[in-house]
């Protein structure tokens, strides 16, 4: 399972939860501090490492706050082994 992160920009973030709705791992919550224009932001809580990066989370927000990063799985032993079976 792909593992990922994301990264809010809670300055602009409204605290609307359409993001927490669209999660479906459960890991974004609203945070517990109001940010400068007096909304509360989300905050990714995620201790078990659940976020698989999936972005659904991104898609959703209208206002493009969320950046999200995805650990890829390194293939290049794999294409080795291919390489050297067919040489
Ligand atoms: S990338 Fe997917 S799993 Fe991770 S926080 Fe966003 S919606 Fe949830
Ligand atoms: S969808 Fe966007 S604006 Fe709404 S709570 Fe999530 S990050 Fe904030």
């Amino acid at each position: 399972m792909a593992r990922g992160r994301i990264v809010i920009d809670v300055e602009r973030c409204k605290g609307c939860e359409l993001c927490r709705d669209a999660c479906p791992k459960d890991v974004i919550k609203l945070a517990d501090i109001f940010n400068s224009k007096g909304y509360r932001p989300i905050i990714l809580l995620d201790p078990e490492h659940d976020c698989t990066g999936c972005a659904l989370c991104a898609v959703v927000c209208p206002d493009g706050c969320i950046t999200v990063y995805r650990d890829v799985p390194s293939r290049t032993r794999e294409a080795r082994g291919h390489a050297q079976a067919i040489a």
